[in-house]
């Protein structure tokens, strides 16, 4: 496949994707809220090694919640780019809005939903539905 190119809202940070993602899924986790000012992340796990920062290495940051893993992000911008404990886990999540619109792969399931906040409207899309991590 052609490599994946995504970058962080600034694009001070560039890296490429060389593999297909082996699922898409959005999480709803209160961790994911907190770092994207929304619904959650939706993110497409890969081997890690499939992902190659090729600008900005030096503008990354990574913050490890309590009971959580490492989130990545531009400390331009405050992108939030990977998570899953990037770049020392053996697979990463790759956040979709680090690619264009143009980027057409759908998320598959909705993970942590034990985590859906008050305010939060889970849609009705028919896609599978787990409390915590997909089985
Ligand atoms: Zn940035
Ligand atoms: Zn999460």
């Amino acid at each position: 496949m052609t490599a994946l190119l995504g970058s962080c809202l600034c694009g001070g940070v560039r890296f490429e994707v060389t593999e297909p993602f082996v699922t898409v899924s959005q999480c709803h986790c209160e961790f994911c809220k907190r770092i994207s000012g929304g619904y959650g992340t939706v993110s497409g796990r890969v081997q890690t090694d499939a992902i190659r920062i090729l600008q900005g290495q030096e503008l990354l940051r990574s913050y490890t919640p309590e009971g959580g893993s490492a989130k990545t992000f531009c400390s331009t911008c405050g992108s939030n780019l990977f998570g899953g404990g990037w770049p020392d886990s053996e697979m990463a999540p790759v956040r979709l809005s680090a690619f264009g619109l143009e980027y057409d792969r759908k998320p598959e399931a909705h993970t942590f939903v034990r985590s859906v906040a008050a305010w939060e409207i889970l849609p009705e899309d028919g896609l599978p539905r787990y409390e915590i991590r997909a089985t």
